[in-house]
């Protein structure tokens, strides 16, 4: 007999934090990571990704990986027509910067780096200093400027830097020019994949040894011109109180936030919703949850209540 939908667990997830050199303490202090260490940088909240694939931590999947439940219970995730679990949630502790950096679409990533997808991403700053910005865009006017500009390093002309604060958004299409400054701590929901062409890296030196650059690849993949600095950062910090405001939605992810104080319900209509607790805590459907779990909610999971005070960010893909 097939299972009552509304049966289907919350799958929680243990996620994989990663070590890097940029990386801080706020991950283990703030964010619940169990991993030791003062250089931790990412934290893969929902994750099927081989480099970093999350542990389901309780019920009847426990220890199991979520590549695992993907590919044996299809029907959690709607039967979807992806060969890969599509999305990935991620918060990320800067220390210090990133190198710059830009992704390849589908297309070229088909291509050029063995069938991996390619990477569309998007940041919502979680924390930072006054006065925080990141690099989004360049400022080169076409491609020839812009391989010019990068080949005699004119990087404080070419590199374009926008003003940041907690509570806004920004979509990193493939083919921009970004990075990550020291300070900020953000969520990044993506597709699920891990390729990244580094263009600058501040001329840095890491353990004696500069860093791999990427510098045709990036040449070949970075968009002229870029898209607007106004039209690159929104704020959502001010939205309707205790319901799934969606803050994007493009051919890989729809993206939501929900500010909870009280109580509030809403029905889990998508083939699966992920979900990353960035603030506060409460329950959901009387489980206890709280900053830095990470969840999904499974296909047909119906109406899903959550009381407390928090802040959710869920992302789902369309059927
Ligand atoms: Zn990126």
């Amino acid at each position: 007999m097939e299972e009552k939908r509304s049966e289907r667990e919350i799958l929680f997830l243990d996620p994989v934090c990663t070590h890097n050199i940029w990386g801080g303490t706020k991950l283990r202090t703030e964010y619940g990571c169990a991993a030791k260490g003062d250089d931790i940088g990412e934290c893969w909240g929902i994750s099927a990704h081989p480099n970093g694939d999350g542990t389901v931590r309780e019920g009847k999947f426990a220890g199991r990986k979520l590549s695992w439940v993907w590919e044996h219970h299809p029907e959690l995730f709607g039967n979807l027509d992806y060969d890969r679990f599509p999305i990935m949630m991620k918060i990320i502790d800067a220390r210090e910067d990133l190198s710059i950096q830009v992704h390849p679409d589908d297309a070229y990533a088909a291509e050029h780096e063995n069938g991996s997808y390619g990477k569309t991403e998007s940041w919502y700053i979680l924390d930072c200093g006054t006065d925080a910005s990141l690099v989004v865009g360049h400022n080169a006017k076409d491609r020839e400027e812009l391989a010019s500009m990068i080949r005699e390093g004119k990087w404080s002309e070419l590199i374009r830097e926008v003003p940041v604060k907690p509570g806004d958004f920004i979509q990193i299409d493939p083919g921009t020019v970004h990075a990550i400054k020291g300070g900020i701590v953000l969520l990044e929901t993506q597709q699920s994949s891990d390729i990244t062409y580094r263009v600058y890296d501040y001329d840095r030196l890491w353990n004696g040894k500069p860093r791999q650059l990427h510098v045709q690849k990036s040449i070949d993949v970075i968009t002229v011109p870029a898209k607007s600095a106004a039209d690159s950062v929104t704020s959502v910090s001010d939205l309707p109180k205790n319901r799934l405001n969606q803050l994007y939605s493009c051919r890989y992810y729809d993206i939501f936030k929900a500010d909870v104080e009280g109580e509030t319900e809403f029905v889990q209509k998508w083939p699966f919703l992920a979900v990353s607790v960035v603030e506060g805590d409460g329950t959901i459907c009387g489980r206890p949850i709280k900053k830095g779990d990470h969840l999904i909610l499974p296909d047909g999971f119906g109406a899903a209540k959550i009381e407390g005070t928090l802040t959710l960010i869920a992302s789902a893909v369309c059927r």
